[in-house]
């Protein structure tokens, strides 16, 4: 290799560097960078002359973030050195014990979770402040951000309470918060995040904390100790047990300590084959030396720690071809092009399509329809196309492009440069019409039994649905001209539609699919004008009087319930019967109380609970933190229990929870 195309690598990480930290949008895997970086550091050795500036292996990639204070790491925040296979572990023993002169090393094996690294320092046991790691020596003060984490502790009880305390973790999302939080964006008509861990770091990033006081479920584990006056911990084994008695949040923790590069691979291995099961994503294993004193002595290179290690799991791929590149029509009219592949066997399960997000990552990948390529599936993440094997190419093969024109309905597709999408401006475009009817009668509107993707393709090719409030008005002569419709299953659709008119005032904003709105907006508006009257007429200053919703949306909707079009609309679910379910809030004992449910209920489901909460005034939350005021805990309650005890919270069981509910 040359030194200019060495100088080209290391662009292309600094790029990569710059995707991943700064706009939380990146491209290619951690796996498929780790072997960028990896590549640059071997041309390094052998070239040690091209060591410059630009050199990966002296830069650390988190760039402030633009917004927040810069403030200086009293004690660096290193990365890792990373190690694939027993050889590399080995050798990191080896160096250990050589540096140390032959002392006996030991191990420990902790979970790699992955998010986003965070030091908090606590003075007398406040949280003082909150720093991302930035480029190990400076890091932007997300303080406010952090407080509105609530299971992180802005103040520290217990009876060893440092004077002075830094401590090091990670931010994260779990993994059906983020299935959730993706789910409300698809519903909202907006992008969706690439995995959980850039999700946490673009919710760190948002310069309202109120904002992140609102993304559910966002909690941190806490594994590293930088600076501690008294008392002393000796060893990094006894490290998360201590953190954990100042409640801060922390993993599993696997107490063995490991003097073999078999023992720690082996517990590397026990911790990858849970990881499915896990309910948070983790991509490897770290080792520590666990003697703290002797990791001191080793100190450091300029970019990471000598005393510890990052044993990685590589993400499982498979190669494939792509016979076709299709192009979606989502309801908002998005283009988004998808892989159609050949069915191939991967992490267990067989891969036959794979999203290819937008043109620009079509053309940066320069994928093509014939290519041979590489598709992965890490953790709970969906499959993805990561490369093409360009020497498997036909010489005949074209670039890939994006239509001129609509596929469903051949308009001119126009492209929206803020949200890097193409999109299809004919609203009465049929496939965005059957998407936004199959949304409304779906899961996420008034969820229909028996109205599904097929059904409503085949009403509309039939002409008797265009509108929703079309579906609400069909009648048996209509239904039973479907195909394989007969008398019980067409009296079976019509029991559905009628069950479903009988719905929340919330349900149905959400049903009717307007940008920008999700759940959290949808009960805010419902709960604000009451009524179907009272969205014929909301106003910009009834919006303005909801705290929660930005200007944007408010923008939005009242261009929505303005529109002649459907006003109409709203009028003719008057007509066909909908009717709304109200909630009558009454006080009791439980108004305004603050209510964590766990486990199993016997005698009713979480949703009935939920609701029985809600009548009486309590609020109902999801998980257990410091401002919560009552757990209900039933069969077999989970993590929340234990919180719960330890904070000291009030428990009480079913039969206590029914009595002062009633
Ligand atoms: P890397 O960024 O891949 O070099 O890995 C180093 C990062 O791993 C640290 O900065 C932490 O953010 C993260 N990490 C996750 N879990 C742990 C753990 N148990 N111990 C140390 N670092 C961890
Ligand atoms: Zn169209």
């Amino acid at each position: 290799m040359s030194y200019q195309e060495y100088q080209k690598l290391c662009e292309e990480i600094a790029r990569h560097n710059r995707l991943y930290f700064e706009e939380a949008k990146p491209e290619i895997t951690d796996e498929a960078f780790d072997a960028l970086v990896l590549k640059a550091s071997e041309l390094e050795k052998l070239h040690p002359e091209w060591v410059g500036e630009n050199s990966p292996s002296l830069k650390m990639g988190e760039m402030p973030i633009s917004g927040f204070k810069e403030v200086p790491h009293a004690v660096p925040m290193l990365s890792l050195e990373k190690a694939f296979t027993l050889d590399e572990v080995q050798a990191f023993i080896d160096r250990a014990r050589k540096l140390l002169e032959g002392k006996p090393v030991a191990f420990t094996s902790e979970m790699k979770v992955d998010g986003l690294a965070i030091s908090l320092l606590y003075e007398m046991g406040e949280l003082m402040q909150a720093l991302t790691r930035g480029d190990g020596k400076v890091g932007s003060d997300v303080t406010q951000n952090i407080k509105m984490i609530s299971t992180i502790p802005s103040k520290l009880h217990g009876k060893h309470v440092p004077e002075l305390l830094e401590v090091r973790g990670e931010v994260y999302l779990p993994k059906d918060a983020f299935q959730a939080l993706n789910h409300e964006r698809e519903i909202a008509g907006e992008p969706l995040w690439a995995n959980p861990r850039n999700a946490a770091a673009g919710t760190l990033k948002l310069l309202d904390p109120n904002q992140v006081a609102a993304r559910k479920g966002l909690t941190a584990a806490f594994y590293g100790i930088s600076q501690m006056s008294e008392p002393k911990v000796h060893f990094q084994h006894d490290v998360v047990p201590f953190l954990h008695t100042l409640c801060f949040p922390v993993l599993e923790h696997d107490k063995h300590i490991y003097t073999t590069a078999e023992g720690l691979i082996e517990s590397a291995e026990k911790i990858k084959a849970k990881r499915e099961k896990l309910h948070f994503g983790i991509d490897g294993v770290v080792f520590k030396l666990d003697n703290l004193h002797d990791a001191e002595q080793l100190s450091a290179t300029a970019k990471h720690p000598r005393s510890a290690l990052a044993f990685k799991f590589s993400a499982e791929q498979a190669m494939s071809r792509v016979r076709e590149i299709t192009v979606q029509v989502g309801r908002t009219g998005v283009l988004t092009p998808v892989a159609e592949l050949e069915p191939t066997l991967l992490a267990g399960s067989t891969i036959s399509r794979a999203t290819l997000h937008n043109e620009e990552e079509v053309a940066r990948k320069d994928i093509r329809v014939g290519d041979r390529v590489i598709i992965e599936k890490g953790g709970d993440v969906i499959p993805k196309v990561v490369a093409v094997d360009f020497t498997a190419r036909a010489h005949s093969s074209t670039p890939w492009r994006m239509p001129e024109s609509c596929p469903s309905c051949g308009t001119k597709v126009v492209r929206d440069e803020v949200e890097v999408a193409v999109r299809c401006p004919n609203h009465n475009c049929p496939e965005q019409v059957i998407r936004s009817l199959t949304h409304f009668a779906g899961k996420d509107g008034l969820d229909i039994e028996g109205m599904g993707d097929k059904v409503v393709r085949q009403l509309y090719a039939k002409g008797f649905v265009k509108t929703p409030a079309d579906i609400l008005k069909l009648n048996s002569n209509e239904i039973s001209q479907l195909e394989g419709f007969k008398e019980k299953s067409t009296n079976n659709l019509l029991t559905g539609i009628e069950k479903a008119k009988k719905t929340t005032l919330d349900r149905l904003i959400l049903a009717l699919g307007i940008r920008h709105v999700g759940t959290a907006t949808a009960e805010l508006i419902a709960k604000k004008v009451g009524s179907i009257e009272g969205l014929r007429n909301l106003s910009h200053a009834q919006m303005q009087q909801i705290h929660g919703i930005g200007e944007a949306v408010a923008d939005s909707l009242v261009a929505y319930f303005q529109d002649p079009k459907n006003q109409q609309l709203l009028d003719s679910f008057i007509s066909s019967g909908v009717t709304f379910e109200v909630l009558k809030v009454t006080e009791s004992k439980i108004s305004g109380l603050q209510i964590v449910l766990t486990g199993s209920l016997e005698t009713m489901s979480r949703s009935e609970a939920t609701k029985r909460i809600k009548e009486r005034g309590g609020i109902v939350s999801e998980s257990v933190s410091k401002k919560t005021d009552l757990v209900v805990a039933g069969a077999d309650p989970g993590s929340k229990y234990e919180k719960a005890k330890k904070l000291g919270i009030k428990i009480i069981d079913e039969a206590e929870f029914i009595q002062i509910t009633s």
